[in-house]
This record gives structure tokens, C-alpha cells and sequence, in this order.
């Protein structure tokens, strides 16, 4: 269902490759301490980004295939 899709990111928009807020489906243990990451974590490809260097949010489809299109 879900992949790791976190790196080759490239802004459709401004073209950026760095700087994103990505929506991540994690699994956390939580316990008598601090919640930690149990697992590691996935971006499915209709997830939310977004650009911190332009602002514009749009799918992680969109900016992994930017990154496709561009190598
Ligand atoms: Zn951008």
C-alpha cells in the first residue's frame, strides 16, 4: 500500500529540491516514556507536501515525478 517515497523530491513549481513538509505514516511506540519512532516511516503518493521554499502544496506524486522528469 505504502512506500518510501522521501528523497528525489522536486518542487512542480519552483523547482526546488530541498526544504518540504511531507505527510509520513509512521508507527510509534508509545510507552511510559516519550513516544518514539517504532518503525520506519512512508509517504503514499496522494499524501500532502509541501514547498518551503515557494509555499505551494500539492500531492507527493507531484513532486517525485518533478524529480523524475528532471534527472
Ligand atoms: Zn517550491
Amino acid at each position: 500500500m505504502t512506500q518510501p517515497l522521501l528523497r528525489n523530491f522536486t518542487c512542480p513549481k519552483c523547482q526546488c529540491s530541498r526544504d518540504f513538509y511531507v505527510d509520513v505514516l509512521a508507527t510509534v511506540h508509545v510507552s511510559e516514556t516519550a513516544p518514539c519512532l517504532a518503525a520506519d516511516y512512508f509517504a503514499d503518493g496522494d499524501f500532502t507536501c509541501v514547498c518551503l521554499s515557494c509555499d505551494y502544496e500539492g500531492k507527493v506524486f507531484e513532486f517525485t515525478k518533478a524529480g523524475e522528469v528532471q534527472s
